[in-house]
């Protein structure tokens, strides 16, 4: 029995929660699914993620209710994280938000495409999941930075990278939970390891 957590600081979380159902359903994966905020929900997750919001917002929260370490925590117990779009900002290193985790070894630029009314929704490939181009929605995107050579870059859009993964870690640009396509949550809960 698996039990996925989705961070309910902020942002998008019951997008999340029903993605997530969704794929562990496909998968034929045993498990459930838990919207997280305080410090024991996280003892017993065999995955979590983190998502797309505001990450100001989110690192501002993390701090207050010191769930930082928690997610440290899973992160070194070699328990699959997931952000996306803020989710992979505070995934990277604190050098544009103070309460980034820094878990992986990137930084991330904070709306890299533009502001709100520069969102869009654009096909790109992702190998690693498939060959039928991806449908991926940017809003707000931010972008990762000065990958180290620890990063496996798993996608790019305008030469930017877009997705990418370290072990257990993976930080996504675009929101993989408003499109019908499970595609990366069944890659994510993949990573869990039974
Ligand atoms: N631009 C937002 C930020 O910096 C992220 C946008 C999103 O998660 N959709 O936090």
């Amino acid at each position: 029995m698996i039990t996925a957590g989705v961070l309910s600081l902020q942002g998008d979380v019951s997008e999340q929660v029903s993605h997530t159902k969704a794929a562990m359903h496909d998968l034929n994966l045993d498990g459930c699914v838990l919207e997280v905020k305080v410090k024991k929900e996280f003892k017993d997750i065999n995955a979590l993620i983190i998502p797309g919001g505001e990450s100001t917002t989110i690192g501002k929260l993390l701090k207050e209710y010191g769930l930082g370490e928690e997610i440290k925590k899973l992160a070194r117990k070699n328990i699959p994280v997931m952000g996306t779009c803020a989710g992979l900002i505070m995934l990277g290193k604190d050098t544009n938000n103070a309460n980034a985790l820094g878990l992986m070894d990137m930084e991330a630029e904070r709306n890299a495409f533009g502001r709100q009314k520069e969102s869009f929704e654009v096909d790109i490939n992702i190998p690693r999941i498939g060959e039928t181009p991806y449908h991926a929605v940017f809003i707000r995107a931010p972008v990762i930075k000065k990958p180290s050579e620890k990063i496996e870059i798993l996608a790019e859009y305008k030469n930017k990278v877009v997705m990418a993964q370290e072990n257990n870690l993976l930080a996504v640009a675009f929101h993989p939970e408003l499109t019908e396509d499970l595609r990366v949550h069944k890659y994510f809960l993949e990573l869990i390891k039974r």
